[in-house]
């Protein structure tokens, strides 16, 4: 696969503070990839300077091999989605996605003809007239994507597309999107806080903190294997607790205590997925660390269950059942047996 985009120690500040710090990354041609990070870690600012729209104080950003230093926006082989999407209220579907084919001088039959292809390839097709007033947010998402891709981007950048949309059509547009991605074949660089859209849609993320790259890595391996407390507290869910090590052995604060074997360096923080621990575990599970537990509460959300489930010392820790009917009995108040492999425990010097 080949580079489209090299990052290379790029640094900004704002005064005093550093909001990008010494990032470097790749994005292969044709890839989704995601900078994820809460909110305030730099993402934006990021993809500003990817962009063109504010210069880099340290760094450099290279398209298809080609240095961007001193290269203007609009000379940029890049296009901007914005969450606000930014289009024009008094045009309708056909005019906001032309216009920029219009700016470029193109004649009119070329843009007649790139418009109508890109609308049918958004699902658009039949809305041309349509003011994108009367739209619903999901086709104005498709209008904005449109345009940009229109513009034959090498990369395109969305900054929260789908931030304004409610639950349910975010959800759907994230399929979209992707499926959208793939057929497109162009290269997307996908901004976001939400893990949920950043780990369906993308190849690669970028966990983002603190201005910083923390992880750069596959959906799987990100879930599977954080590489620092931040991914692991940031991607999906997990328990979190406090520890330090006594031998091969961790110890919260509350005096609960789980062998690690193997266990080797210091230890501050243990994360553990809420489906790596097993209520009632089968004897024929052998290799993992067994302990008691008192189910708390069980709470059911259609398709998956949990249980808030306590340890003798008080440590409360979240437990997903998976769909067996050997848990159709479970109530509260169950004292029972919990088991976690060792390499479920993932543990943390800071
Ligand atoms: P969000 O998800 O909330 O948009 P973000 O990760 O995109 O956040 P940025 O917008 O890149 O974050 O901002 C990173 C930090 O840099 C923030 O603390 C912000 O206050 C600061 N910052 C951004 N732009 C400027 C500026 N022009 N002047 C001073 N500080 C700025």
């Amino acid at each position: 696969m080949q580079k489209i985009l090299e990052v290379q120690n790029l640094s900004k500040r704002f005064g005093e503070f550093t909001a990008v710090d010494d990032v470097d990354f790749y994005v292969e041609e044709g890839g989704f990839f995601s900078i994820l990070g809460p909110s305030g870690c730099g993402k934006t600012t990021l993809l500003r300077m990817i962009s063109g729209f504010i210069p880099e104080d340290e760094g450099e950003i290279v398209i298809r091999g080609e240095s961007m230093k001193g290269i203007p926006p609009e000379k940029r082989p890049v296009n901007i989605v914005f969450q606000s999407l930014a289009l024009f209220p008094m045009m309708n579907v056909y005019e906001n996605v032309a216009f920029g084919l219009k700016r470029m001088g193109l004649d009119k039959g070329e843009i007649r003809s790139r418009v109508t292809e890109m609308l049918g390839r958004v699902g658009l097709e039949g809305f041309e007239s349509k003011k994108v007033t009367e739209l619903s947010g999901g086709q104005r998402q498709r209008v904005a994507i449109a345009r940009s891709l229109v513009m034959k981007p090498s990369i395109l950048l969305l900054d929260e597309p789908l931030g304004a949309l409610d639950r349910k059509l975010r959800e759907h547009m994230k399929v979209e999107l992707k499926l959208l991605q793939k057929e497109i074949g162009t290269t997307f660089i996908y901004i976001t806080h939400d893990q949920s859209e950043a780990l369906v849609m993308s190849d690669k993320v970028a966990v983002m903190n603190q201005g910083r790259f923390e992880q750069i890595d596959t959906p799987k391996n990100l879930y599977k294997n954080p590489k620092t407390s931040f991914v692991a507290g940031f991607v999906g869910e997990s328990n979190r607790l406090e520890v330090r090590r006594e031998g091969e052995s961790l110890i919260s604060p509350s005096g609960w205590r789980i062998r690690k074997p193997g266990l080797m360096h210091e230890a501050k923080l243990l994360f553990m997925r809420p489906e790596a621990i097993v209520i009632d575990p089968p004897e024929s599970m052998q290799d993992i660390e067994r302990f008691p537990v008192t189910v708390e509460t069980i709470l059911f959300d259609g398709s998956n269950t949990k249980v808030s489930a306590r340890t003798p010392e008080g440590e409360e820790l979240l437990v997903s059942l998976p769909q067996n009917a050997r848990y159709d009995r479970l109530k509260e108040g169950d004292r029972v047996e919990a088991g976690i492999h060792p390499d479920d425990l993932k543990v943390y010097e800071e």
